[in-house]
């Protein structure tokens, strides 16, 4: 093990001089004062005592979403340091006590310190939260996002090598396979849902997409039934979002929502069986989630009926990930930064808008019928 906090010194060596970012911030233990946590406020104080200010910011902000993108969620104070320079200044010290956690949770996990600015969501370590406070680390919001992209791609890509590099085993890089990159990383904070009566006309084949652009705004206006249609946004206001006029005559349900990625498990305990919601959620493009629940209880009727109850658990939760996984692609495609995704989302859906056989043929697979 290499010691940053030590030098050679003749026959020994010294220790350099060293403080946690605990000490530095004044930090307590105790439940409120844990609250006080804070990768801004580090950044802050680095700026005032760093001798390279700027560039100890930025590097805390890689370290930040570094810990997010591996779900090291122990990155207390007592985790960050500086160094005494020779010219007695301060610099931020070599990272260590990095630490994937064994969190299950697919959609959620949070650092041990506030970590953007989203509020009640403070320490979630997600995309959209640590782009939030990127002027706290001297960064633009599109540099920190670029920043972000970059090192996603470096950690996905070369994680696995690294733990075989340096003595890990294959079992080893499966247990902590789940803290890399976890499928949450990217979701949106707020997203929006409106069901309106139309008055006039509106043609029910009609399933219309809007993504305003990479990135930006994806908005989903699905008719249900002659004159009413649901309209979901990936703002918190669906109604304002929407691209082109509609002569609303009723709004009879509006609602935010946050989108969850979980999965049961197992599908059954003892003597229950979940299905629906119970065993899995994610985000509502593709219109997956009430239709999946619908399947899973015909065939928990039917497993109970055979007395096959083992081999629902098993067979549901492969569909169960399945849809899941297609969900996940289809959320990423429409709310994807890259114009090239982007055009080739916006010309799928325009051909699937054009062509009624495409059309239904999707409407069809949204059912599951
Ligand atoms: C914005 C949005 C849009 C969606 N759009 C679509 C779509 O277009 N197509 C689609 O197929 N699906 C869609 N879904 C998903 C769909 O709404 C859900 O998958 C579906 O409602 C799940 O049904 P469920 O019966 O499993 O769970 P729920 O609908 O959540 O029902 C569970 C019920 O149990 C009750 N409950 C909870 N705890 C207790 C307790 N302890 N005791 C007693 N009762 C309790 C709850 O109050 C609730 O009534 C969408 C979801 C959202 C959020």
């Amino acid at each position: 093990m290499k010691r940053f906090d030590q030098e050679p010194w003749g026959n020994g060596s010294i220790r350099r001089l060293r403080l946690s970012a605990h000490s530095l911030l004044g930090l307590e233990e105790s439940v409120t004062d844990r609250l006080g946590w804070s990768y801004p406020d580090l950044a802050h104080l680095l700026r005032r005592i760093s001798s390279t200010p700027g560039e100890d910011a930025t590097e805390l902000f890689r370290r930040m979403v570094f810990n997010a993108l591996v779900s090291n969620t122990d990155d207390h104070p007592r985790n960050h340091a500086v160094l005494g320079t020779d010219t007695r200044q301060w610099r931020l010290s070599p990272v260590f006590d990095l630490v994937p956690s064994n969190d299950r949770s697919l959609d959620d996990r949070s650092l041990a310190m506030t970590c953007g600015v989203t509020p009640g969501r403070e320490r979630w370590a997600n995309r959209l939260n640590l782009v939030s406070g990127a002027q706290h680390f001297d960064l633009g919001i599109e540099e920190a996002d670029t920043l972000i992209t970059r090192m996603k791609e470096i950690v996905v890509g070369r994680w696995e090598d690294h733990v075989r590099i340096h003595g890990g085993t294959a079992q080893d890089a499966r247990n902590i396979a789940h803290a890399i990159a976890y499928p949450g990383f990217d979701l949106s904070a707020e997203w929006s849902i409106a069901d309106v009566e139309l008055e006039g006309a509106f043609d029910p084949e009609q399933v219309t997409v809007h993504i305003q652009g990479p990135g930006e705004l994806f908005v989903l206006v699905l008719p249900i039934e002659a004159r009413r249609v649901r309209i979901v946004s990936s703002t918190s206001d669906a109604l304002a979002a929407l691209p082109v006029p509609m002569n609303i005559a009723r709004v009879r349900r509006m609602a935010t929502f946050t989108i969850s990625l979980r999965q049961a498990e197992t599908y059954l305990r003892g003597r229950v069986l979940l299905a629906g919601d119970a065993a899995h959620c994610h985000s509502p493009v593709g219109g997956r989630g009430m239709n999946l629940g619908i399947d899973d209880a015909f065939a928990a009727a039917r497993a109970v009926h055979s007395g096959d109850v083992a081999t629902y658990s098993q067979k549901r939760h492969i569909i169960g990930a399945k849809v899941m996984k297609a969900s996940e692609a289809a959320r990423k495609m429409v709310t994807s930064n890259s114009r090239l995704v982007h055009l080739l989302t916006q010309g799928a859906m325009g051909a699937v808008q054009a062509v009624a056989p495409l059309r239904r043929l999707v409407m069809a697979k949204m059912s599951s019928f």
